[in-house]
């Protein structure tokens, strides 16, 4: 039996205003040749795709662009531009958008080093090669995808979110700089900021949690709520917001990169494959109930993350309520029922992670009462 008391946390992060422009050079170390994957604007919009390609330019990297990363990556997406990276011979693979992006470059990197994988295959998890190594530049103040070993993938075939893991999948660079994240509408920065709680408060209550890893939890979780709150509030974005969030969402992502996510992700996955929420707005719509059953279960825990909040689980769940756009939608008993197929990975992981357990049955039902 494996150790729970264990950190592998294996990132190569510079961090801060002009990390991309101040130490690209690092990149010569992956390759000549990448290929660059973005979604459809924003890796623009953020102005990290021009900075990208005026220091590829400088240090003599060539480059291709492939821009048809979608939200919730699809296999099939990632598998062409494997293939497509293949075909260019690219040395490595540049992702640079929000966590969609971000988890699509690190299949693109399996599927371009084995071009004869098919989509589905990449879940098999052995591979003949080892994949292209990744560099990243998030857009988005939320997945922490930026430093963890995770790729959550959308099989075309069901409809279905599944992830893979492990040590192949973390980047080799990474260059964080929170004013890329500038140019996030406003319900994008909402929503990827109750990502980032979700993934901080979800470790802070995990079987995992360790002390080297809730320092991450101790200096992520006051810059996010306090960012949260600032959005209840309706106040304007100003740069403190963006900066707080952004590296708020990094320590949230070193938190579940060793401590995994419990139930309200696979539940808030139903949320976003049946009725297209976004994510993080998906999986805080289970925030709520979580804190209940803190309450019941981990009473101590919950106090202590109170204290560092300076807000009680009413106030908090309060904030989290006015932020929340899932108040219309409606789950059936017979509907909850059939997405109770889906639970056999979250089981023995995402419930069993959660104060006091969560029994398929339990998850059926908070289906029904959290969301209507
Ligand atoms: P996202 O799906 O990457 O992006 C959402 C939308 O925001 C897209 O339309 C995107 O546009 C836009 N956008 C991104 N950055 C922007 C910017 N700076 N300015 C303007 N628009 C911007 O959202 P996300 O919440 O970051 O990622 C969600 C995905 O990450 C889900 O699939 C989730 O399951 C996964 N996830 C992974 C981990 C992990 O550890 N790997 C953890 C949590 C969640 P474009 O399409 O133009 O890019
Ligand atoms: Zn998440």
């Amino acid at each position: 039996m494996r150790d729970l008391n264990n950190t592998h946390m294996p990132e190569n992060v510079f961090w801060g205003k002009d990390a991309l422009l101040k130490n690209a050079v690092e990149l010569l170390s992956l390759g000549n040749k990448c290929l660059i994957l973005t979604g459809g604007s924003s890796a623009r919009l953020s102005g990290a795709l021009d900075d990208a390609e005026k220091v590829l330019k400088e240090i003599g990297v060539e480059y291709e662009i492939f821009s048809k990363v979608g939200p919730n990556p699809l296999l099939s997406v990632c598998h062409e531009a494997g293939k497509t990276a293949n075909e260019i011979n690219a040395d490595f693979i540049f992702g640079i958008g929000g966590g969609s992006v971000l988890d699509a470059a690190k299949a693109v990197a399996i599927y371009a080093a084995n071009p004869d994988l098919k989509p589905e295959d990449i879940y098999i998890r052995t591979y003949k090669y080892s994949p292209l190594p990744v560099a990243l530049v998030g857009t988005t103040s939320g997945t922490g995808s930026e430093v963890t070993g995770v790729s959550v993938l959308t099989n075309d075939a069901t409809g279905r979110k599944k992830s893979i893991s492990g040590v192949d999948c973390y980047a080799k660079l990474v260059f964080a700089d929170h004013r890329y994240t500038a140019s996030m509408p406003r319900s994008v920065a909402i929503s990827t900021g109750l990502d980032a709680f979700s993934h901080a408060v979800e470790g802070w209550f995990a079987p995992k949690m360790q002390e080297s890893v809730k320092i991450f939890a101790i200096k992520g979780l006051p810059l996010i709520w306090s960012g949260l709150c600032s959005f209840a509030n309706g106040d304007d974005c100003d740069e403190n917001l963006i900066e707080s969030m952004y590296y708020g969402s990094l320590y949230a992502g070193l938190v579940i990169n060793t401590c995994g996510t419990a139930f309200p992700h696979p539940l808030g996955y139903v949320l976003t494959e049946n009725y297209g929420v976004p994510h993080g707005q998906a999986c805080a719509a289970f925030l709520p109930a979580f804190f209940e059953r803190a309450s019941v279960y981990a009473p101590e825990k919950l106090y202590e993350l109170e204290k560092l909040l300076d807000s009680d689980k009413d106030e908090i769940i309060r904030v989290l309520k006015a932020l929340s756009v899932t108040k219309d939608i409606i789950i059936s008993a017979e509907q909850a029922k059939k997405f109770a197929e889906r639970w056999e990975d979250a089981i023995p992981k995402n419930f069993a992670a959660s104060p006091g357990g969560l029994t398929p049955e339990e998850a059926a039902r908070l289906l029904v009462l959290n969301i209507s």
